[in-house]
């Protein structure tokens, strides 16, 4: 690979991806910028226009919440106020326990991150927007370089490609329409048969676009389980008998005798849903110490029931769909689409349940199934370019890299690089990775590590 151009400094952190993920590293880093009076350079690659949009801010319908409330999405642990300050800052009235419009949290991120060089006047900013295409290490120094063919160099890389690291600009098949392209909700809102795969979050929201853009036929929403994500109840912190309960839960050995002591706690009339907010800090714990045949079992059985409890929607949001229901515009199947064929009448899919398989046809399809459940079939170039070069090495299940507890990936011999990554790529070794509250904590850690605290100065000398 090529050296950086004459005119490209050497920048101490390049971060790749400025989703939720790449937004709060290049914060927390600004932060830290402060804290340690320490200068920073930062490159940040990120192909769409909008920063802080990622797969899952990227929306421009209203009717697309957050499922998290307001009082609980700030950048920052340390300041818990800081998304209701700006709300308020934009004449928005929301409380602390409003579920806010997605658009307005991309401009949120947007905004704090457009203000970090004034804020923090350490920090240097440098957006590329472009993706990174190949990374190699030369011994001394990252070499990077962008899909357009330009070359810089970094001393330390935040691996920040989210959601959709496959989300390259490479052959996707046309017949499955993303959730998240406007131009296909649009262009689909006057059919009379519209199917949608998968029934958690993304296919609540691909029903919301479609219904906010007029839709007024018919959703067929396939799953294995046929199941909906459950809506939020009242907010509140879980009481010291439902906190025992989890603990109970957490002290059994075997996901089996969880589960039964989950089934027992809440027989007993505990509210479910305090009991999973009570398990949630102990999640990463407790997968950490499974071994990779029980997570492969829970990811195959137990997954779509703890998505539909564990990542609620609001209220509001789930009526919609209750609503449709009601009125025989959707109707559930369960089964596993096995493979679909596009003609000029729309798109033929073949659904298999128990053996037995049955063929139907749609006028438009949304592929609503979400993450990825094996990181090998991404095409992405720049992870291909790091796992082919031996830099990165995927987890035992391939969800995603190896990394260390402070998110660095680890060379074959186990050794920590000078390359970080947070969120999903993490979900292999931690699960529960992809939220908020998870990965701002995991970026304030990457902070610390690159700018770690100055050392008191030792005297020297007699005294
Ligand atoms: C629909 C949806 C709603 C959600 N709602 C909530 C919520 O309310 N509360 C909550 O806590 N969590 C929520 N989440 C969880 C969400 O995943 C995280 O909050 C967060 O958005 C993840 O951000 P990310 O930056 O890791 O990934 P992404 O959002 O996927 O962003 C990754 C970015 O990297 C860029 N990129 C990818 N590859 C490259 C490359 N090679 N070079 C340069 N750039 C690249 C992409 O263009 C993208 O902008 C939601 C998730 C989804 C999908």
């Amino acid at each position: 690979m090529n050296h950086s151009s004459p005119t490209e400094p050497i920048y101490d952190v390049a971060i790749i991806g400025a989703g939720f993920s790449g937004v709060s590293a290049a914060y927390h880093l600004a932060r830290r910028t402060e804290e340690c009076n320490a200068p920073l350079s930062c490159l940040v690659f990120e192909p769409r226009e909008q920063i802080g949009a990622g797969v899952a801010y990227q929306t421009k319908t209203p009717v697309h919440l957050l499922n998290v409330p307001a009082g609980r999405m700030s950048l920052d642990e340390g300041d818990p106020q800081s998304f209701l300050r700006w709300l308020t800052k934009n004449g928005h009235t929301y409380s602390e326990e409003d579920f806010v419009p997605r658009p307005l949290y991309q401009a949120y991120l947007s905004d704090i991150f457009s203000e970090l060089e004034q804020i923090s006047p350490q920090t240097a900013l440098k957006v590329v927007q472009e993706y990174a295409s190949a990374l190699e290490f030369d011994g001394d120094l990252f070499q990077l370089r962008s899909a357009a063919g330009l070359s810089y160099q970094a001393r330390n890389i935040i691996l920040a490609v989210g959601n959709s690291p496959q989300s390259d600009g490479l052959d996707r098949d046309e017949a499955l329409k993303s959730p998240w392209d406007q131009a296909a909700i649009a262009s689909s809102a006057s059919h009379s048969a519209v199917a949608i795969i998968g029934s958690g979050l993304s296919a609540v929201d691909t029903i919301l676009a479609l219904e906010a853009a007029a839709f007024t036929g018919h959703y067929t929403l396939i799953s294995r389980r046929g199941l909906l994500p459950q809506p939020h109840g009242t907010h509140g912190h879980p009481d010291t008998t439902t906190q025992a309960a989890a603990d109970r839960v957490i002290a059994k050995p075997t996901v089996r005798e969880m589960l039964r002591e989950l089934r027992s706690s809440i027989g007993q009339g505990l509210a479910w849903r305090d009991l999973i907010d009570a398990l949630r800090p102990s999640t990463q714990k407790i997968w950490n110490r499974l071994p990779a045949r029980n997570k492969r079992s829970f990811i195959r059985h137990l997954r779509p029931f703890w998505d539909s409890h564990r990542h609620r929607v609001p209220v509001e949001s789930l009526s919609v769909l209750l609503k449709l229901k009601e009125l025989g515009r959707l109707t559930s199947m369960k089964g596993r689409v096995t493979s679909h064929t596009a003609s000029k009448d729309g798109v033929t899919l073949k659904v298999e349940s128990r053996g037995r398989a049955s063929v139907a046809r749609f006028d438009s399809v949304f592929d609503c199934r979400g993450l990825w459940t094996d990181l090998r079939a991404s095409r992405c170039p720049l992870l291909d370019s790091i796992i082919r070069n031996g830099t990165a090495h995927y987890d035992e299940l391939a969800l995603g890299l190896r990394t260390d507890r402070i998110g660095r990936l680890l060379s074959a011999r186990g050794a920590p690089l000078a390359i970080y990554t947070l969120g999903s790529l993490r979900r292999g070794e931690l699960w529960e990775t992809t939220a908020v509250r998870e990965i701002r904590s995991q970026a304030r850690l990457i902070a610390e590590s690159i700018l770690p605290e100055p050392q008191p100065q030792k005297c020297i000398g007699n005294g």
